[in-house]
């Protein structure tokens, strides 16, 4: 037999992920922090690489790691659970609190992923759509989830790809509503002054994500770590993959999270340009950037895929969310550096001119 039979059903109407990557002078598009861990730590994390057996399983729990997260935090290991990326985590929260007949709380536009974990595991995904200005609907989450039918519900703060942040006062109404899961996804958390961590000891059903992927310049590590109940965390590693955060990686994880203060400068700067660039954008006719708390910004313009593909004739990637209604019209630019940031605005400026727009029709 030389054919293979279909595979599972539910993948007929799936796409691969696709983080739409092209080659580009500034590389806007994937929300990377832009700049790489300084040489003096790297050559720290070098050196302990160059120790790490090749030949031996890693710690299936990486638990020098989470100890480590564990004390920073004020927790104890039992609370804590790294793994392959945030993506991961996500998918074991779909593993353990989704399947058939089980239903997720979406609240769109937001990170796509979740959804695609939820319908790869027979969830069924209920959307409440946040309002025009990109703010959850708060009331309605709270009645929605006041039916008793939701067993889990990731709220994104700060979200990707609008920015803004969730009211802490809403997520402690949200978890005092159910007792669903609360999945709070602060994968951009340290460019904003919020958390939710603080709730962490009065709520069993609080589960908070991080990575090291943004601020921790780490994207190409593929590590990420949640925050929850003991009894939560249990579940996770019953569904997690063994081995999937392997040795080199919770080395080089180990040598930045003991080394995090040194971040701390590059953090601020981020910050410091989000703001710089958000108010060059608001000066701009014809663009509508929407606040950001992340390294990030989302940004209305008339005939967003045509400035897209101006933008990149220019080397400059930004990602196109124009294709989904809830994001018409709407480019989201990562914030780099700020020559990075200046050829983007500067490109920006060039592809909504006049008279290149009335040359081009
Ligand atoms: N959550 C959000 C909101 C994200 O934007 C991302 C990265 N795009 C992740 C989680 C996962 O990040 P990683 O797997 O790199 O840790």
């Amino acid at each position: 037999m030389r054919s293979v039979r279909p595979p599972a059903a539910h993948l007929a109407r799936m796409q691969p992920y696709d983080p739409k990557y092209l080659p580009a002078r500034a590389f806007l598009s994937a929300n990377e922090n832009p700049l790489d861990v300084e040489d003096k730590l790297r050559q720290e994390i070098a050196r302990e690489l160059k120790r790490v057996p090749l030949n031996r399983y890693p710690d299936p729990l990486a638990n020098e790691l989470r100890d480590q997260i564990a004390r920073a935090y004020g927790l104890r290991r039992e609370q804590v659970l790294v793994g392959n990326g945030g993506d991961e985590l996500l998918f074991d929260v779909a593993l353990c609190w989704g399947g058939p007949g089980r239903t997720f709380l979406n609240l769109p536009p937001t990170f796509s992923v979740y959804e695609a974990n939820a319908r790869l595991t027979h969830t069924k995904t209920e959307n409440v759509p946040r309002r025009a200005d990109f703010s959850i609907d708060e009331e309605a989450v709270l009645a929605r989830v006041a039916r008793g039918d939701v067993d889990y519900v990731v709220v994104t703060s700060p979200n990707n790809p609008t920015g803004n942040a969730a009211p802490a006062g809403f997520v402690r109404r949200l978890l005092d509503t159910t007792d669903a899961l609360v999945m709070v996804d602060e994968a951009y958390g340290e460019f904003c002054d919020e958390s939710v961590m603080p709730l962490l000891g009065d709520y069993e059903n609080l589960l908070v994500l991080r990575t090291f992927s943004k601020a921790y310049a780490l994207a190409g590590v593929r590590m990420g770590y949640v925050l929850g109940a003991p009894t939560v965390i249990e579940q996770l590693c019953k569904v997690r993959q063994p081995y999937s955060v392997n040795a080199l990686s919770q080395t080089a994880a180990c040598a930045v999270f003991r080394n995090r203060e040194r971040f701390a400068p590059a953090i601020r700067g981020i910050v410091a340009e989000r703001e710089r660039v958000l108010g060059e954008l608001a000066a701009m006719p014809q663009v509508h950037p929407y606040r950001s708390d992340a390294n990030f910004i989302l940004v209305r313009v008339p005939d967003a895929h045509r400035v897209w593909e101006r933008l990149y004739d220019r080397g400059v990637l930004v990602r196109d969310f124009s294709g989904n209604p809830l994001t018409a019209d709407c480019l989201r630019v990562s914030i780099g550096t700020r020559q990075e940031n200046n050829l983007f605005l500067g490109a920006l400026a060039e592809a909504l001119g006049p008279s290149e727009r009335k040359a081009d029709r």
